[in-house]
């Protein structure tokens, strides 16, 4: 990754964000083709393993116990049912299973444990697995890695200035520790954020600037678009345009020559022509399923249509990096410690988030 540039500015990322769209356009899918193959893209599923319940405040999350929502919320799912989806999934052309729990952090002990093995099962199924947990601890980052895990995803959400105005319950830099915890093991990063929360287009560079001045940068980064959830703080935010959507894209690309671009949430709100734009400005990954977590997403047989009329190949797992060992659990080398990420408790407060959480309990 040697010519990888490093120390991208906002004014730089501002300035490929704001090229006229059909410069864009080219720039974007001239570096998509140095390092991908522009019809191949992945599909991954994502898995709420536990759905609801989060002690934090995420002011886009229906998962957030303290809105009021219709998430049902549910616990951790068991390691057979886990499996019995994977296989679904593979069968339906994922090379990928994201599996995510609502929990802050990670906490050692039997609902860990069932993780652990969620990993070496879907290892063992020849599928790339990603988890979603919350914090770790480089203790827990590194039993993961023994498992078999491919990737963990922690977003930083969006820059780390308007990070205040979304979630008062941790701080940018606890995300960036959890990343740091990750970057010990050889587990990859997948690490992106949401737009259309409100941000400025300075923030969207402001994102893309923490995550691609990390060396090495995330290999791969989720682009959401913002589901305004009735109940959230932000169930009011109207949907940006398919633009917003491509030019993020297509700046992602140019910044990060190597990470897998993923299309993820909002992908119901854009159209066959909005998602071919994207793939074009260098998207190489979309999430499958009717339910990206909690909210809607497309069919699946509505996504093999669309990949058939574009001639796009589902990427075949393990093709930027190997696939990982899977250690057992009675040979593994390390101890639960019990320990907890440490993370800071900002003292700010965001008027929106402590309107939604008053609203919800006169309900
Ligand atoms: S985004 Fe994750 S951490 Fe934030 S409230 Fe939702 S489940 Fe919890």
């Amino acid at each position: 990754m040697s010519d990888i540039k490093h120390d991208w500015t906002k004014e730089q990322i501002l300035e490929i964000y704001n090229t006229p769209m059909m410069e864009l356009l080219y720039q974007a899918a001239t570096v998509h083709r140095e390092s991908h193959d522009p019809n191949s893209v992945q599909v991954s599923t994502l898995l709420s393993i536990k759905t609801g319940g989060c002690p934090e405040d995420c002011g886009y999350c229906p998962q957030a116990a303290r809105y009021h929502t219709d998430i049902e919320g549910n616990d951790l799912m068991t390691v057979s049912h886990v499996k019995a989806q994977a296989l679904r999934a593979k069968a339906s052309g994922s090379s990928r299973v994201c599996m995510g729990a609502a929990w802050r952090n990670v906490k050692d002990g039997a609902e860990f444990d069932d993780v652990l093995e969620m990993v070496r099962t879907i290892n063992k199924l020849d599928m790339e697995v990603c988890c979603t947990l919350g914090m770790v601890t480089e203790n827990q980052a590194k039993r993961l890695a023994e498992a078999g895990l491919y990737a963990y995803n922690h977003n930083l959400d969006t820059s780390e200035d308007y990070y205040k105005d979304v979630i008062s319950t941790r701080a940018f830099q606890d995300r960036l520790d959890t990343i740091d915890n990750v970057r010990k093991t050889n587990v990859t990063v997948c690490s992106g954020g949401i737009i259309g929360m409100g941000e400025k287009v300075e923030d969207r560079a402001g994102m893309l600037v923490a995550l691609a001045t990390l060396n090495p940068q995330p290999e791969s980064v989720p682009i959401n678009a913002l589901v305004a959830v009735e109940g959230t703080p932000m169930e009011d935010i109207e949907p940006i345009s398919i633009w917003d959507m491509v030019r993020m894209v297509a700046t992602t690309r140019i910044v990060m020559p190597q990470t897998q671009v993923r299309l993820s949430a909002g992908r119901t709100e854009m159209s066959r022509e909005g998602q071919a734009m994207c793939f074009f400005a260098g998207a190489n990954s979309i999430f499958a399923g009717d339910k990206l977590l909690t909210t809607p997403n497309p069919d699946v047989n509505e996504d093999m249509e669309m990949f058939k009329t574009l001639g796009l190949i589902p990427q075949k797992p393990f093709v930027k990096k190997a696939q990982p060992e899977t250690v057992e659990a009675s040979e593994s080398e390390f101890n639960a410690l019990g320990e907890k990420p440490k993370w800071s408790r900002p003292d700010h407060i965001i008027e929106r988030n402590i309107e939604a959480k008053q609203k919800a309990k006169l309900q």
